[in-house]
């Protein structure tokens, strides 16, 4: 099978590996297609995401959909030929994390396209992964592959929401409008969020938010909004950190109203980030965070295949799996781009 091996940081070599076999319980999917995240480009451009390096070759990849080729023994309910989306964490069911309901914070976790553990865990931009049955999630034959993908990315908003509590009536900022923010984005609108103002450097970012429910956007380098939105004990019920940048959590412990709520969902740089820390004591702001997702994979899968968040606005660019390079440096251009999917034949 060939398999897209990020060797040294800006160069992924096609390689022709085995093709790996299921064990019982496991089955063994055709990838068909895949969607670059910001961790991917983090790895493929910085040769690290937050405070994972990479150490090996490493075959990226976390987001994919694709179809049944065999199965393991032991395996019912799913079928040679069946459409899947493939949730990329196995979970080991009984360390203390899971047993307490937190399966995304598991002490034995594997989660595929991650260099968090060593050995790495390898990803699915390949022709074939093995992976546990229960990770697999079936969808409608009419569900194309790259939008079934999207599933991760949104169980990764779904679960931002919720952890951040009610939305209802709420004054939402985002901060950061890549393709997870875009889907914050539409999740808080779903939620009941009344206003939702979005922030980003890029105008081709802040033109899809626009088309996915902002009711206002702001270019980041605003900086008299902000001083604005930060007067008399800020503005925001709830500001949503999908950047990942100190700036951009600086601009949400600002903007945020007192006793507010901001939600960290960006993967801030490794070590430390110069922000405006004390106002999280003097504005009595509730600061949480939010890693992953726990149990909403199968619900985001769910509110794709029935059309309920629209996707098309975020799904820019497909390019094949020998033309990965070049997906990765257009993905990595926020001005053109915003997801793009390896599509596999
Ligand atoms: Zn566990």
């Amino acid at each position: 099978m060939l398999a897209a091996v990020l060797h040294e940081p800006q160069r992924i070599r096609i390689d022709e590996l085995d093709p790996p076999e299921p064990a019982a319980g496991q089955v063994r999917v055709r990838v068909r297609a895949g969607g670059i995240c910001g961790s991917d480009l983090s790895y493929y451009f910085k040769g690290k995401s937050g405070d994972f390096a990479v150490r090996e070759p490493f075959i990226l990849g976390h987001e994919a959909a694709g179809e049944i080729d065999c199965v393991g023994a032991d395996v019912t309910g799913l079928v040679r030929g069946q459409r899947v989306a493939v949730n990329p964490g196995l979970a080991c069911g009984t360390c203390r994390f899971c047993r307490m309901g937190m399966p995304n914070h598991c002490l034995d976790m594997r989660f595929m396209g991650s260099a968090s553990t060593f050995p790495h865990s390898q990803g699915m931009f390949r022709q074939f992964i093995v992976v546990g049955a229960t990770q697999c999630v079936p969808v409608p034959e009419s569900l194309g592959f790259a939008q079934a993908s999207m599933a991760e990315p949104l169980a990764v908003a779904l679960h931002a929401v919720k952890q951040a509590g009610s939305l209802v009536g709420a004054r939402v900022l985002l901060v950061g409008c890549g393709p997870v923010g875009c889907l914050l984005l539409a999740v808080a609108r779903r939620a009941g969020a009344h206003r939702v103002v979005a922030v980003d450097l890029s105008g081709k970012a802040l033109q899809v938010a626009r088309s996915v429910g902002a009711d206002e956007t702001v270019n980041a380098a605003d900086a008299d909004q902000i001083a604005r939105w930060s007067a008399q004990r800020g503005t925001f019920d709830v500001v949503i950190e999908a950047s990942g940048s100190p700036a951009g959590l600086d601009t949400a412990l600002r903007s945020v109203r007192a006793g507010g709520t901001v939600m960290q969902v960006g993967n801030l740089p490794a070590g430390q980030s110069p922000v405006a820390a004390n106002l999280v004591m003097s504005k009595e702001i509730r600061y949480m965070g939010s890693f992953r997702f726990a149990n909403e994979y199968a619900v985001a899968t769910d509110e794709i295949a029935s059309g309920r968040i629209d996707l098309s606005p975020l799904m820019t660019h497909s390019f094949s799996l020998a033309e990965a390079n070049r997906a990765f440096e257009i993905a990595h251009d926020r001005s053109q781009s915003m997801k793009v999917h390896l599509s596999f034949d």
